[in-house]
């Protein structure tokens, strides 16, 4: 089989690989260069797709403290928030948005020059930047994906799908099996530092408003390979996603700040009804406005309620949301006129690998930043706009500290991490499974049983539906495609948000068990590890 040797290959090209490769490759003399692998085309993300923005605490913005972000951060985090983690993240805000204009990314600014920050619901201030209006994750990766391109010491792999964690007897990861797409075939990639920055498991769910490529790749992976996985039951249930039709299962994001800025949520006749739910109304938590929404279209019968922002200013609207209204009025909506129909859907993963802010994870050679990683700062519910800020400030911090560590190729490959790769070497039988179906039957299964609001018996009967599917699909490592693949790791992410779920017997956050709706009074983060 074909292979080849980096001191530190970057598995995914959202926000956290393509800003963690650049700071590496900035900071860090590497002679053989940086390998940066991605399952589609660089900068093709969850990451391109965020719309509101990106928190910052920064001194351009003198009226907002760290303090007043890590109390709304762990207000929302329903007392699962690490408090030492958020502060960190929040101090290193300023020192890393400022970097990120340094290397290009253009957020909004007055007439002045100066950066304009907009309002998010649960934030208590404005401190949210923005880029485009509402396509910031399109400027931030751009940006990056510009630098990274012109930096001639990374080496870019697209096409290119991280499989399996090549595992050492002494539990130390000393690489990955990569399969191509265009060619079929699967290569050995040796390195001392593996860094996983794969994105969430949206796609997991029937509605989501993450892209196709969301299937929890790397949380699977490294659950295999024996690291901790944290937290794994919070999946954040976006409350206004665009909600044309049943059948529309990718769902588009109808931003949080839509709502910041002024619009309402209405139901079917038109009448207000967030003040029954919380006294922050459209402003509440997401949490809290999901469980709303889901309330009313139950009370109501309708797939949907409906977002008005008519009654923004109309030139401030268009300026603001240019994405959304362009998207809207392709599907014959125009948001100055017409309230939007919106529903919940899946669009945060809270939970993941277990890792520090550095990236650092239970296994000895293995990263895990961004959405793929749990660091405790979201807790049981992330806060709006947190999430890119999370993967730049991770970023940032894995290369500081990589920047002091001992990067070498690694030399000796043992008897175990041979046996692993032989399986590669062989033919797969039987042929190829339709795995859109199969995705399908998956996806259903999560939204009707693991959703918004659980209980033992839909969570019992998740799990032993996923077990059935499990059970039907042979493949366990080699697979003959990339939707085999992806469809193995979903399999195994679903497992694991399902035995979260069960073992959680408490509302908190974005878990709701109608079966158990206290909140316990201690919050405990769940953890389920392959390996003990
Ligand atoms: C529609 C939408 C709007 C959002 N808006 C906001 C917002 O305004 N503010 C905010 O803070 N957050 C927002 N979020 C959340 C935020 O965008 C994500 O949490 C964040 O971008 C995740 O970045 P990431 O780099 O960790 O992962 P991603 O951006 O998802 O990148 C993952 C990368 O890994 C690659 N990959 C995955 N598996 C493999 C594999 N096996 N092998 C190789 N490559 C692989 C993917 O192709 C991709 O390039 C939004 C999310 C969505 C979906």
């Amino acid at each position: 089989m074909k292979y080849s040797e980096y001191s530190t290959v970057v598995i995914g090209s959202g926000a956290a690989g393509l800003y963690a490769a650049l700071k590496i490759a900035q900071q860090i003399n590497l002679p053989e260069g940086l390998l940066l692998i991605t399952k589609s085309t660089l900068g093709e993300s969850n990451s391109r797709y965020a719309q509101g923005g990106i928190v910052g605490v920064v001194h351009q913005n003198p009226a907002d403290k760290v303090s007043l972000h890590v109390e709304d951060t762990l207000k929302a985090g329903a007392g699962l928030s690490k408090k030492e983690t958020t502060e960190y993240i929040s101090a290193v805000s300023d020192e890393v948005l400022n970097d990120l204009i340094n290397n290009g990314v253009d957020f909004d600014r007055d007439e002045n020059g100066n950066l304009t920050f907009t309002l998010e619901a649960a934030h208590s201030m404005k401190r949210i930047l923005h880029s485009g209006g509402d396509a910031t994750g399109k400027g931030i990766t751009d940006a990056l994906v510009r630098a990274v391109r012109n930096n001639n010491n990374i080496h870019v792999m697209e096409n290119s799908m991280a499989v399996e964690l090549l595992i050492s007897s002494d539990k130390v990861c000393k690489g990955a099996i990569i399969y191509n797409e265009m060619t079929g075939e699967h290569e050995i990639v040796y390195t001392s530092a593996l860094i996983l920055a794969t994105g969430g498991v949206g796609q997991v769910y029937k509605y989501t408003t993450n892209p196709n490529g969301a299937t929890g790749d790397g949380i699977a992976l490294a659950y295999e390979a024996g690291a901790v996985i944290q937290d794994m039951e919070f999946i954040q249930f976006h409350p206004t996603a665009l909600a044309l039709s049943p059948d529309s299962k990718n769902r588009f994001l109808i931003s949080e700040a839509v709502r910041g800025e002024g619009a309402k949520l209405i139901n079917k006749n038109g009448e207000e009804f967030m003040s029954r739910y919380s006294d922050k109304r459209e402003l509440a938590p997401r949490d809290i406005v999901t469980r709303a929404i889901y309330s009313q279209m139950n009370i109501d019968h309708t797939p949907n309620v409906f977002l008005n922002a008519s009654i923004i200013e109309q030139s401030k609207l268009l300026k603001r949301f240019p994405t959304i209204s362009s998207r809207c009025k392709e599907n014959g909506i125009d948001i100055t006129q017409k309230p939007i129909p919106v529903a919940p859907a899946a669009h945060y993963t809270m939970g993941g690998i277990k890792a520090g802010v550095d990236g650092r994870t239970s296994i000895r050679g293995l990263y895990a930043i961004g959405e793929t990683a749990s660091t405790g700062l979201h807790g049981a519910n992330r806060l709006a706009s947190n999430s890119l800020l999370e993967c730049v400030v991770c970023a940032y911090e894995l290369a500081d500290y990589l920047s002091f560590a001992n990067l070498e190729i690694p030399k000796m490959i043992d008897s175990g991490i041979k046996k692993m790769i032989d399986v590669y070497s062989r033919t797969v039988k039987g042929k190829e499974y339709d795995y859109n179906a199969l995705k399908t039957r998956l996806k259903d299964i999560m939204w009707n049983n693991v959703g918004i609001i659980r209980t033992e018996k839909s969570l019992q009967i998740a799990k032993k539906a996923v077990e059935i599917l499990k059970k039907d699909f042979k493949r366990q490592r080699k697979c003959l495609n990339k939707g085999e693949y992806e469809y193995r790791n979903m399999l195994s992410v679903a497992s694991l948000i399902i035995e979260g779920a069960i073992e959680r017997k408490e509302s908190r956050g974005a878990h709701c068990r109608s079966d158990y709706k206290q909140t316990d009074d201690v919050a405990k983060h769940s953890e389920l590890c392959k390996i003990s």
